[in-house]
């Protein structure tokens, strides 16, 4: 078998605030043919999502830190060129922990065989039918806890978590509110998404007298995807025994010092508030249900989803970004 030339973004500098294009390095590297148990990937798309940034810390939270002058990685899809394996074939589109590379060789049990519903979008397993999509699902559902006519907010939401969360609270007779940073994302939400109501965070002023306006009778969830300016605003609207699903905290990322949190953090004593961290990792027991429901609502037109698509590998860094000043309009996607 043939020697397999493959090309890998490495990490080459921690970055500090934004990443540069010089904190990364192109590097082509020669892949052995897969030995016993193993298979070689071209890999089709790959993911660019935010807790990547924290993988790119020297102490990351939750994830391991990537290592320096190593490929990243992360959520991908390809297909199987070459198999030394029993339990996947030639031909077979897997998903795979190897983004940031167009080509790997794996393990046979670290990764999985899609059974691809709709093989033109296969890029949805990296999005709505993918991790984003298990995150608004289990951090809504089990964190969030709404019930029918209580009024939902959520930070982010023309997103890839976000618009799902939306569309999930809507299907649960929620009121939902819906933040994000452009007319023609809260157009989208409106329209294509159901929300009843939505807030221009870059042009509305003052974001708590916005949300007061958008839920007269306050809020009962809050599904965190910013943090901030947002937190704040979501406290002070917020009716007594809320709950808060805290996703993540996007404004904060690049942060090169800490900057002052929300200020009416006592709120949370007076008003009984619940805030619940999660990390979407920890759920894999209800990955099964995710699956089943959501496709079903995708083939039954139920949820709307939009795509960024950036093409080639070079532009990766690029993508991911774009998602620090909302380029993407949806999951963002790297085409390689
Ligand atoms: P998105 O598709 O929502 O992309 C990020 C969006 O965040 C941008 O499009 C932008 O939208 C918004 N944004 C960026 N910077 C700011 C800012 N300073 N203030 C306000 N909005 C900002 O990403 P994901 O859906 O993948 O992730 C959403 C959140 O969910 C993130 O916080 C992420 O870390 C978290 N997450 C957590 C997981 C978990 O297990 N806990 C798993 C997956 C994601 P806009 O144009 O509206 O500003």
């Amino acid at each position: 078998m043939s020697i397999y030339t493959a090309n890998e973004i490495h990490l080459i500098n921690r970055p500090c605030g934004l990443p540069k294009q010089s904190d990364v390095e192109m590097v082509q590297r020669q892949l052995q043919p897969p030995a016993s148990g193993q298979v070689l990937i071209r890999n089709l798309y790959m993911s660019v999502d935010p807790y990547m940034r924290g993988r790119m810390r020297e102490n990351a939270v939750y994830a391991e830190a990537y290592q320096l002058n190593k490929p990243m990685y992360g959520g991908a899809i390809g297909e199987v060129v070459q198999s030394n394996s029993e339990r996947v074939k030639v031909g077979d589109i897997v998903l795979n922990q190897g983004a940031w590379r167009d080509s790997l060789v794996a393990g046979d049990t670290a990764v999985t065989v899609l059974q691809p519903f709709d093989n033109e979008h296969l890029s949805l397993y990296l999005g709505a039918l993918g991790m984003p999509g298990l995150t608004a699902y289990v951090g809504l559902r089990k964190f969030g806890e709404p019930k029918a006519g209580e009024t939902v907010f959520v930070s982010a939401a023309s997103g890839a978590v976000g618009a799902i969360v939306c569309q999930i609270a809507k299907q649960l007779d929620c009121q939902v509110i819906g933040s994000a940073g452009s007319e023609e994302k809260t157009e989208w939400l409106k329209a294509q998404c159901g929300v009843d109501a939505t807030i221009n965070y870059k042009t509305c002023g003052d974001l708590t007298k916005a949300l007061s306006k958008a839920a007269p009778k306050g809020i009962d969830v809050y599904f965190e995807n910013v943090g901030g300016e947002h937190l704040q605003a979501a406290l002070n609207v917020m009716n007594p025994f809320g709950r808060v699903a805290a996703c993540g905290m996007i404004s904060a990322y690049n942060d090169t010092r800490p900057n002052p949190g929300p200020n009416n953090l006592m709120l949370i004593v007076g008003k009984k508030i619940r805030i619940t961290g999660f990390i979407v990792s920890d759920h894999a027991d209800m990955q099964a249900q995710f699956q089943s429901d959501m496709v079903g609502w995708i083939e039954q037109g139920k949820i709307e989803y939009k795509e960024t698509v950036y093409k080639g590998l070079d532009k990766a860094l690029d993508a991911f970004l774009a998602l620090f000043n909302g380029e993407n309009f949806g999951k963002m996607i790297v085409k390689l």
